[in-house]
């Protein structure tokens, strides 16, 4: 369904539901991560853009302390009293998304809204395959509650709030990026964020690329594990390297590459090889964005093949399937860059490409890999687009 196709579904069925029209209507996206891969819980750097699928949220104020939700896509209607928002343990945990995001817009205390409020919401991004779903529903709710409860967070605020809801309401440890990239993303632009300061910009690419995920179905045991494992590496290093370098170091962010190849000696080889990942994917994202300032396509698409070559080749976060991707993107001239997208060990892989050969490139890639694996990777193309607004 196209984005006006929602929006005219999710007003129409709230004024069937409620017979009046909705007083707050937000809009709010979901994400790719484009370059800069394991680098937020090292306080580094982070290229992704909003996507041109979101979730729609239509919402009035109750007029008693009623709170009603109905989730169109899955088929659903949630119902409480502000007294009792709390997390869902079983049964419709969706509502955990909006109840969380309201929770931590009345500041962990949902009494004191007074009045509940009743809402539609319904989207077009595919739930749980890595679009971030869940930070298009927090922010889309973010912005509508925000306007009928007359609070005034500002963008960064709204964000955490979603981050918030996903930690005490949904269970998800979460980063900041889903959020701030469905806030601040904006048309034919890339969000780069510092997850050292939490400050988010908008660097344009142009409208000429776009982006293609292929999504693999790729799921390897042992992921949490693995990711575990990754994590500590980073934080051993990130030690290691606070006593032997005359400086302050708190996270990988603060070690550059030339103090890595001089130092690494003195780690054990597997963290040694961890480490630099967040390290180079750091220094892609600034050399990135000097290359977008003067419109070298080419020379960030190059960059995405690097950070590719760092998961499999030190983070050994890549496996046979996301290889095989960024292996077959390589032979086209029509792809500027190809790289993993996310925790990795399978999921997707995230290509920067020529919009008018997107076809030939779905082909080419989905026929090689057909016949490795015998299985359809999904190719879609996603052109960077604005972020949430309220309509
Ligand atoms: P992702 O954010 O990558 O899509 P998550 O597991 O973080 O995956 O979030 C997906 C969950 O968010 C869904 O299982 C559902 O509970 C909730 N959700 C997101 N969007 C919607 C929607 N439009 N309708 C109902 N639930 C939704
Ligand atoms: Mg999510």
């Amino acid at each position: 369904m196209q984005n006006q196709e929602v929006y005219d579904t999710v007003t129409a069925k709230f004024s069937e539901v409620f017979g009046s029209k909705a007083d707050a209507v937000a809009y709010a996206p979901g994400r790719i991560e484009v370059l800069g891969n394991h680098t937020d819980y090292n306080e580094g750097y982070v290229f992704s853009a909003a996507i041109d699928k979101g979730t729609f949220f239509a919402a009035s104020l109750a007029d008693d302390d009623s709170v009603t939700l109905v989730a169109l896509d899955v088929g659903e209607t949630f119902t409480c009293r502000l007294s009792e928002v709390a997390p869902i343990k079983e049964g419709m945990t969706w509502a955990n998304y909006p109840l969380g995001t309201f929770n931590w817009l009345m500041e962990g205390s949902p009494a004191k809204a007074n009045k509940g409020f009743k809402a539609v919401f319904g989207g077009n991004v595919p739930l749980g395959a890595g679009l971030s779903s869940s930070a298009a529903l927090e922010m889309a709710t973010a912005l509508a509650l925000q306007k009928l409860y007359g609070t005034s967070f500002d963008k960064t605020t709204l964000a955490k709030i979603g981050q918030k809801a996903e930690h005490t309401f949904a269970g998800c440890p979460c980063g900041l990026l889903d959020q701030a990239s469905s806030m601040y993303g904006a048309e034919g632009a890339l969000v780069k964020s510092d997850f050292r300061t939490n400050e988010f910009e908008t660097v344009a690419m142009g409208p000429s690329v776009a982006f293609m995920m292929v999504k693999s179905n790729a799921k390897h045991a042992l992921v949490d594990g693995a990711y575990a494992s990754r994590r500590q590496a980073c934080e051993d290093a990130a030690k290691y390297f606070a006593g032997v370098l005359r400086k302050n170091v708190t996270h990988l962010r603060d070690v550059t590459m030339a103090e890595w190849v001089l130092y690494r000696g003195g780690l054990p080889e597997t963290t040694a090889k961890r480490a630099v990942h967040p390290i180079g994917e750091d220094e892609r994202v600034l050399q990135g964005a000097q290359l977008l300032e003067k419109g070298d396509l080419k020379g960030f698409g190059a960059l995405m093949y690097d950070s590719h070559e760092s998961s499999r080749n030190w983070f050994e976060n890549s496996c046979e399937e996301l290889d095989a991707i960024v292996d077959a993107a390589k032979a086209i001239p029509e792809v500027y860059g190809a790289r993993l997208s996310g925790g990795g060990f399978g999921g997707s892989c995230c290509l920067l490409v020529e919009p008018a050969y997107a076809d030939k490139i779905a082909e080419q890639i989905s026929r090689e890999y057909k016949a490795r694996f015998n299985d359809e990777p999904v190719c879609s193309l996603i052109k960077p687009s604005k972020g949430a607004y309220l309509i």
